[in-house]
């Protein structure tokens, strides 16, 4: 086992000492159920062949057929997908959807492929995983890299296989069986737990500053909706630069400046900023909304933050952990705060096999019901275990995925 999958492993295993598990069902609940590493070659615009590396790891199906992203980025590998695919296990089962967990992935970075290469990438990669997917067994999803475009190309090369099957993946077009408002669902359940957890504590998500790593899907939305609300966010970074404004930066503003300028940097509306002066910022929430592994020994003794909300997935290594509890710093773990884009995913899935609609004020208000009671939840286990949110967290999701285990049996 990679030292990264074992250390991510940590949190698993203080919720199963809770739960008093066994060391025989950790191994099960710890071991994937299928791990699959493909050849995707594909000819490139200039005529020449490239060969990629493409992942799919089917973690747990106990408690229905497995979810998770499907991400294009330079650092996806073996270590990294299995870790992703065991978080969406919890993670659905956190949001109590009838799940499983997967993830899967291609080492790549997208912006280095032309439009037609990266279609022939995904319509090569669902020739050599189409077997092993379907609405019945795993459901990919847009991730890091990857979009509703990516979705339709992949649905479209399964269907060659399959026929008319779209419930084979979510975060698809509008026009394509997509779901309203699944786009803006995982940065806008990030803002539910964050001003969830705000009324609990007696205090208001408006006034508040934030600083966010990340622009993307997540970060975009996620801080769309906090300006909506509110809150004040004075500091972003993404892969290009950063730009803060202690005032509180113009999101509407920022948002079509981004899409023109592949970035926030340059943002006239502020100045500039890196990651570390990101991290560091006086500020009362840090939102990761990029990459995993961002909070570590080094960056978590700098965080000013009171409060850290996992919108990325396993963005703090578990040494940022422990420097957040002795610095009384909450943590709202990824497998609660990022479960807005499952969930909707879900709805998707939901109305695909039942060729039925809903529409967007539909979607938000089941999405707003289904995260506040996931934070109540792990929220009400917190302060009955006397635990960190993420613990908490996890002894609600390993607990129900254990249960369902159990009950099924094994032959
Ligand atoms: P995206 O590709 O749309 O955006 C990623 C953002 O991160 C971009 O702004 C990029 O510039 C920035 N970034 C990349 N490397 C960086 C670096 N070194 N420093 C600072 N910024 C950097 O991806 P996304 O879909 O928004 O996903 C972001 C995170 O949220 C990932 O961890 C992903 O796993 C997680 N997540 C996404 C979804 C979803 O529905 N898309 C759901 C759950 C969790």
């Amino acid at each position: 086992m990679s030292d990264a999958a074992s250390k991510s492993e940590l949190f698993f295993h203080k919720a199963a000492d809770h739960l008093g598990l066994s060391a025989r069902m950790r191994t099960l609940l710890l071991t994937p159920e299928r791990d699959v590493k493909v050849q995707v070659a594909i000819r490139l615009d200039n005529g020449e062949i490239e060969t990629f590396v493409g992942y799919r790891v089917q973690h747990d199906s106990a408690r229905g057929p497995m979810k998770g992203g499907l991400r294009y980025h330079p650092q996806v590998d073996d270590a990294e997908v299995r870790t992703l695919a065991q978080l969406m296990t919890w993670k659905t089962a956190v949001v109590d959807l009838p799940y499983g967990g997967a993830k899967g992935g291609i080492a790549i970075d997208p912006r280095t492929l032309s439009r037609a290469e990266l279609e022939r990438l995904t319509r090569k990669f669902v020739d050599q995983i189409h077997d092993m997917v379907g609405p019945d067994t795993d459901i990919p999803a847009p991730d890091m890299g990857t979009n509703a475009q990516v979705m339709a190309w992949f649905m479209n090369q399964y269907q060659k296989h399959h026929g008319f099957q779209p419930a084979c993946v979510t975060g698809k077009p509008l026009e394509l069986h997509g779901c309203e408002g699944r786009e803006e669902a995982t940065g806008r359940g990030v803002v539910i737990v964050t001003e969830r957890m705000f009324h609990r504590l007696g205090q208001k998500l408006a006034g508040k500053t934030v600083a966010l790593q990340g622009f993307g899907n997540v970060g975009s939305h996620c801080a769309n909706l906090l300006f909506e609300r509110g809150a004040r966010v004075v500091a972003i970074t993404d892969q290009q630069g950063g730009v803060q404004n202690p005032a509180g930066l113009d999101i509407p503003a920022l948002m079509p400046y981004v899409k023109e300028h592949d970035g926030v940097a340059g943002f006239p509306g502020g100045k500039p900023l890196s990651n570390e002066e990101l991290f560091s910022a006086p500020v009362d929430v840090l939102i990761p909304a990029a990459l995993g592994g961002q909070l570590t020994a080094e960056t978590a003794p700098t965080v000013q933050a009171k409060y850290v909300v996992e919108a990325a997935n396993d963005p703090t290594t578990p040494e940022a952990d422990e420097i957040f509890l002795k610095k009384g710093i909450t943590v709202v773990p990824d497998i609660l705060a990022n479960a807005g884009g499952v969930s909707v995913s879900y709805f998707e899935w939901v109305q695909n096999r039942s060729v039925v609609h809903w529409p967007l004020e539909e979607i938000r208000s089941r999405l707003e019901t289904r995260m506040s009671s996931a934070f109540d939840a792990v929220w009400q286990i917190a302060n009955e275990k006397q635990v960190p949110l993420r613990t908490a967290a996890y002894i609600l999701g390993i607990g129900r995925v254990a249960r369902a285990t159990e009950l099924a049996g094994v032959s």
